[in-house]
């Protein structure tokens, strides 16, 4: 489970999250969402610690503010999907999965196939020349074959055409079975089905939260989070 209570981030004077408090538990999934510049980033960055913040951020009891940022993510089992996808444009599929982990494993290889059966095929290509939708699941699959106990995804819908965010949908729904994840979107509708829980953002500060499940309630938190926008 993780448990951020009373955080405060900021990017040098500039103060970018008031008194966050919000709970992952354990198998759940919990939305984050908000207008640009409302400060999900901010959030996934103070998890990682690559903002000044403070506040607690403990994950399965354990204080991650006392850990160094490099290894956050290793010791406590988290893997991140950054906005932006983190990928190497000049490495290879394959080398691109690999990046800070191992060689791929016959159980590595046979999970590609089962799940990711495209890129299966393409391990050898450069991820320049995959499609945006493609280098998503390239970033989605080097998460999951480090079987993380926490998956953090920012905004894996960016950029991309409708028909491709559907895929990348169902491909977290197929492969990503052992839960716990916190994402980070935009689109709410697509973040109201993928989640179980939703927290509303703005400006910095939590607005409240609603049940996925409860339409008419995320639809009012949906207009106070995202009135000010556009
Ligand atoms: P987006 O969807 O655009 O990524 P977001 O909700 O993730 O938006 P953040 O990127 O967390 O928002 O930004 C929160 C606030 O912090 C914004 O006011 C932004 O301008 C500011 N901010 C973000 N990164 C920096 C930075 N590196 N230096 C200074 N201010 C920043």
């Amino acid at each position: 489970m993780l448990a951020i209570n009373d955080l405060n981030a900021w990017y040098g004077q500039t103060q970018a999250l008031f008194d966050v408090t919000l709970t992952v538990e354990t198998g759940q999934t919990v939305a984050l969402v908000g207008t640009n510049g409302a400060g999900k980033t901010t959030l996934v960055r103070s998890i990682l610690g690559l903002v000044r913040s403070t506040g607690t951020i403990q994950f399965d009891g354990a204080e991650l503010s006392t850990v160094p940022p490099h290894r956050r993510s290793r010791k406590h089992g988290m893997s991140v999907v950054p906005e932006g996808r983190g990928m190497l444009n000049s490495l290879t599929v394959q080398e691109n999965l690999e990046l800070g982990y191992r060689r791929l494993s016959a159980q590595d290889r046979d999970f590609i196939e089962r799940s990711f059966p495209r890129l299966s095929r393409r391990l050898a290509e450069k991820v320049s020349n995959l499609s945006g939708g493609e280098q998503q699941m390239v970033a989605l699959c080097r998460a999951f074959i480090r079987r993380p106990k926490f998956l953090i995804l920012d905004e894996p819908s960016l950029g991309l055409a409708p028909i491709v965010v559907d895929d990348v949908y169902s491909q977290l729904r197929e492969a990503w079975s052992s839960g716990t994840t916190l994402l980070v979107e935009q689109d709410v509708e697509r973040a109201r089905q993928a989640s179980d829980v939703m927290f509303f953002i703005a400006a910095g500060h939590i607005l409240g939260t609603a049940r996925s499940s409860d339409k008419a309630e995320v639809d009012r938190m949906t207009r106070a989070a995202f009135m000010d926008s556009s």
